[in-house]
């Protein structure tokens, strides 16, 4: 028999393991014998010493051997058992809220017990409520086991018991037979990083050797959690790079232009692109010339001109007559895409088509008409572009505004729709929140990476001020006087809760307020629950300086370019990541002159808080401020729900385990080099068979 057979099994091979588990082990993902084996204990419980009253620490659990002092029931309320008990260094109170009339008895005063549980800081000192415990003879008789005890994750209705039978037993079929899992990480990198092999591993987390403190197990990195979670994001890696390299195997079309068509189309704009941009133009006409689909990310500032590179690619698949899509996170920024794209190809005779959900009836059945017979070049739009009713013609290229607001799926989603017979368009995606590069490495291996690391000239740094909201009328007599200057304003108002409801009606009440204070500015709104042609048409007035003053939730967080809009006043900041601040306050200083940003918080303000808003003031540099965040924040916030919840780990931890992806990238060079038939089995042990995200 195959050795890995055996822990292919399901777990109904198992003693004890009936219908009724099967289905509650099915709830936690465990399905073979060898699911079993990677379900890692959550915590340790330490009853392999005895500790004293005296050194006991709130919110842990300990095993005491006490004498009982007193035994009494309380009446008072919820009717209690407390009895106090005492070893030579101090009192602890037990607490019962259910009991019997032989356990009372049997708690008298005078017993010796021994008891488990966790340590609760009470009225009255220290207490544990209902803690497990044994009526015991002598003082010695209290210890009950020389190893931790490991506590699995359950789910309702599976007992630890249960869970800890099932697990042994799958232990010891895999100590029993080593080859049925083997290690898929080559000595090479194990001695590299000083890792334990697989087996040791496994075996140290789920029964810990006699004398293994639960600190050397759950804090401090403990090298057999590591090499795990090590494993797993060697897994992840290599199953990105395979996907990459599948990638190959597809053809798209090559998209060039003539000379005179690039000379047209630099003509419209009215202005020289940066070398940066020129830069980035050329990898992507070198990967659009080929016959393989482009999957290339742009990373770059706000206001860093990443839309005419993306517009550069859209003239290169016009140019073979291909067709373009341009999916935007809002209806708000597809719009400005829309306006850029008209007047950058009004030369060009090209039909542009705008999709969102906000057309209906007739028009949008002529959309999808043209986008269907071909008669559409360009096609912005917003998630609308991804509904089944949208057929395209022969599309070449799709370009994605904003990648972090889409998840991988939703881009996959569009791709799928370019797809003929054996050929993918080519794929744009661009980013105003820089990646850091570690999680980069993890989430986008599948990408191409190109930086647009320089800002069109002539582009002052905004002047960040933290100003606390006590001084609210000095911003107010600011905003009066920039405004008489003939220059303009944003006032942002940023989340109250999560709701978006609570963050509108706030937005409406401080712009009536401002309405009140600064009767001479015409003063304007925008919010998420507003008409779309409502928002464009505020919008609009805003652009064409029929309004001075802009009240805005975060719905402008992206894209939006008013360049004479030179002061930004953000309320409440410390609510929101530094990253999003960064992006709000890229609305401002795009026009040649002095520009400010007032974060006006609520003091007092928490340490914390201050030094995230520090950041802000001290640099405009968004990868620097993105590392600072990740650092503060965490991944998960950083790189918002949508995505994180794509990254599902069964060991890792991106937190606790970020320093692990460096040692993985390397890893999976060396395992490249040196055990290639090591690849499959990797990917197959963390990430399964049906791998969908990853097969962009
Ligand atoms: P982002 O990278 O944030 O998407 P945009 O593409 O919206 O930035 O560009 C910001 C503004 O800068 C736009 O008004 C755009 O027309 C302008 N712009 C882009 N490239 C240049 C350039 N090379 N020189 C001057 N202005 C530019
Ligand atoms: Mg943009």
């Amino acid at each position: 028999m195959d050795p890995q057979a055996i822990l292919n099994q399901e777990v109904v091979s198992l003693k004890g393991i009936g219908g009724q588990t099967v289905g509650r082990l099915e709830k936690l993902k465990i399905r073979q014998v060898r699911d079993l084996i990677f379900h890692l204990p959550l915590r340790y419980e330490d009853r392999t010493r005895v500790q004293a009253i005296n050194e006991l620490i709130p919110g842990s659990t300990a095993l005491i051997c006490a004498r009982i002092v007193s035994s009494t029931i309380l009446n008072r309320g919820k009717r209690t058992l407390v009895c106090q008990i005492s070893d030579e260094t101090g009192y602890l109170s037990l607490r019962f809220f259910h009991f019997s009339a032989k356990q009372f008895n049997s708690l008298s005063s005078g017993t010796l017990i021994s008891c488990f549980g966790e340590i609760k800081d009470g009225y009255s000192g220290y207490e544990m409520i209902h803690p497990e415990y044994k009526i015991i003879q002598q003082l010695d008789d209290c210890i009950t086991s020389d190893t931790l005890t490991a506590i699995y994750p359950l789910t309702e209705g599976l007992r630890q018991a249960s869970i800890k039978k099932a697990v042994q037993q799958a232990l010891t079929l895999y100590n029993n037979n080593p080859d049925s899992l083997p290690d898929l990480l080559p000595s090479a990198v194990l001695s590299k990083f000083q890792y334990p092999e697989l087996n040791q591993a496994l075996n140290t987390l789920h029964t810990p050797a006699p004398g293994v403190s639960v600190n050397a197990l759950v804090n401090s990195p403990n090298p057999a959690l590591k090499r795990l979670a090590f494993e797993e994001f060697i897994a992840h890696q290599l199953s990105q790079l395979k996907s990459k390299s599948l990638d190959k195997h597809w053809q798209a079309p090559e998209l060039k232009c003539t000379q005179k068509q690039r000379q047209q189309f630099l003509n419209s704009l009215s202005f020289n692109l940066t070398n940066a941009q020129q830069r980035v133009i050329e990898e992507i006409k070198s990967d659009c010339a080929s016959n393989s689909p482009m999957l290339r990310l742009i990373q770059g500032d706000v206001g860093s001109g990443k839309t005419v590179v993306s517009a550069y690619a859209a003239l290169l698949a016009l140019s073979s007559n291909h067709q373009v899509a341009i999916m935007a996170p809002t209806e708000l920024l597809a719009e400005q895409h829309l306006r850029n794209f008209s007047l950058w190809f009004k030369e060009f005779d090209t039909n542009i088509i705008f999709l969102t959900g906000q057309l209906k009836g007739k028009k949008r059945q002529q959309a999808l008409i043209d986008i269907a017979d071909g008669s559409a070049g360009i096609i912005i739009g917003t998630h609308a572009l991804f509904q089944d009713a949208v057929i395209f013609a022969r599309l070449g290229l799709i370009i994605i505004d904003e990648q972090h607001r889409f998840g991988v799926n939703q881009r996959m989603a569009l791709r799928d729709k370019g797809q003929y017979k054996n050929s993918k368009p080519h794929q744009l995606i661009m980013t105003a929140t820089p990646i850091p590069r570690t999680l980069a490495m993890l989430n986008y291996a599948d990408l191409d990476i190109s930086i647009i690391d320089e800002l069109p000239p002539g582009r002052i740094p905004v002047i960040t001020r933290a100003i606390s909201s006590e001084r609210r009328n000095e911003v107010v007599a600011k905003i009066n006087n920039w405004s008489q200057q003939g220059r303009q304003t944003y006032w942002v108002c940023t989340l109250i809760e999560e709701s978006e409801v609570l963050q509108c009606e706030a937005a409406e009440k401080t712009a009536s307020l401002l309405v009140e204070l600064l009767p001479s500015v015409r003063i304007g709104l925008v919010h998420g629950r507003m008409k779309a042609t409502d928002k464009d048409q505020v919008m609009q007035a805003f652009k064409q300086h029929q309004l001075d003053l802009l009240v805005a939730t975060t719905v402008i967080e992206v894209g939006v370019d008013v360049p004479n809009a030179g002061l930004m006043v953000i309320e409440n900041p410390e609510r929101l990541g530094l990253s999003q601040l960064h992006q709000l306050r890229g609305r401002v200083g795009r026009g040649s002159d002095d520009s400010f940003c007032l974060l006006m918080y609520q003091s007092p303000l928490s340490k914390t808080a201050g030094e995230r808003l520090n950041i802000l003031r001290e640099t405009s540099d968004g990868f620097i401020i993105a590392e600072k965040d990740l650092e503060l924040r965490g991944p998960g916030e950083m790189m918002g729900t949508r995505q994180t919840g794509q990254m599902q780990f069964k060991i890792a931890d991106l937190e606790r385990d970020t320093d692990l992806l460096d040692q993985a990238a390397e890893a999976v060079k060396i395992i490249q080099q040196c055990c290639p038939e090591n690849i499959q089995p990797l990917i197959e042990r963390w990430l399964g068979t049906s791998t969908k995200y990853a097969e962009v």
